[in-house]
């Protein structure tokens, strides 16, 4: 059971105490879907300007992604420029540059159509919507948003939010979106948009999810190299609804390994700058990683209970 995603496909330019990349892959979609693509088959819906080099296609292809939803149009493709300070929680965008995304209308392929997994990963909340008009009936619907959207197309995010079943956003977009300085209050205004699940994500303090019964907390993973950290939200968000349509378990249980994987997937990411640690990483590197979060978080019962 494969996913259809659709994002920004971009070239990013990041600064962080550690380094500098000027025009390097990047874009929501990106991440989200090579992340993804570890564990399940991934059709990808974006549009790139004829300035994006054959070398970047050819990676998504090698990582089995489908992407005969990517438009290439005439003019510049997406660009975002942002930096990063010591603290690497906190992303400062410089500048977006929307290019191709402006006149955009994604159009989904007929064969994509009958998506069982579906991600609106980070991009305009009127394109969201539009990909939601035209597929028939995901048994899951995930989407992501940013401050980005949250401020300048506010109404139409709010229709998507309450159209989708889990939402995925970090602290400081939940916090705006809800005018909610506390994350459980604010869990719980957005709730009541009509998703079901809400999952918070707190950079290296890690993951929150929230449903209208139940909590869950997973930490990020303790790393020493920590280089960029652009891409972390979408390749979380890859790892967590590849597990998901991997095995098709969204059982409490299932949902939380998944966050887990997500977790892991997101440890590799911020290893280096764009997607280069991911095209390095391995399966059984993968699984190692997820051995070593359930041993750093696992604790025993009071005496006498489990
Ligand atoms: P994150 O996982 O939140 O770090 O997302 C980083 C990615 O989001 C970068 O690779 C950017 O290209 C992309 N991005 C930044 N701003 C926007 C935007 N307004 N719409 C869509 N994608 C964006």
């Amino acid at each position: 059971m494969g996913i259809l995603v659709v994002g920004s496909v971009a070239f990013d330019s990041v600064e962080t105490p550690f380094g500098k990349v000027e025009k390097v892959l990047g874009g929501s979609a990106t991440y989200f879907s090579t992340s993804a693509s570890f564990f399940t088959d991934v059709s990808l819906v974006a549009v790139v300007g004829d300035d994006f080099p054959r070398e970047h296609t050819e990676f998504l292809m090698s990582r089995n992604i489908d992407l005969r939803g990517l438009s290439r149009n005439r003019g510049e493709t997406f660009s975002w420029t942002g930096r990063y300070g010591y603290d690497l929680n906190d992303a400062q965008t410089l500048e977006t540059r929307l290019n191709v995304f402006e006149t955009f209308k994604p159009s989904i392929p007929p064969e994509y159509e009958e998506a069982e997994y579906l991600f609106l990963a980070n991009i305009d909340p009127d394109l969201q919507m539009e990909v939601l008009r035209q597929v028939k009936k995901p048994r899951i619907i995930a989407s992501d948003t940013m401050n980005f959207w949250i401020s300048s197309k506010n109404e139409a995010l709010q229709k998507v939010i309450g159209m989708v079943d889990i939402l995925i956003i970090n602290d400081a977009e939940a916090r705006q979106l809800s005018h909610e300085p506390n994350l459980v209050k604010s869990a719980r205004t957005i709730l009541s948009l009509g998703v079901k699940t809400l999952i918070i994500k707190r950079g290296e303090y890690g993951v929150l999810m929230f449903t209208d019964s139940t909590i869950f907390a997973a930490p990020a993973y303790p790393l020493e190299k920590v280089f960029d950290p652009t891409g972390a939200g979408d390749t979380f968000a890859g790892g967590f609804m590849g597990y998901l349509a991997n095995t098709g378990n969204l059982s409490e249980s299932g949902i939380r390994q998944a966050i887990v994987f997500g977790s892991v997937m997101a440890s590799f990411t911020v290893e280096d700058f764009s997607l280069e640690r991911l095209k390095t990483l391995t399966y059984p590197e993968i699984e190692d990683r997820y051995r070593s979060f359930k041993s750093m978080t696992h604790f025993e019962g009071l005496p006498g209970e489990d």
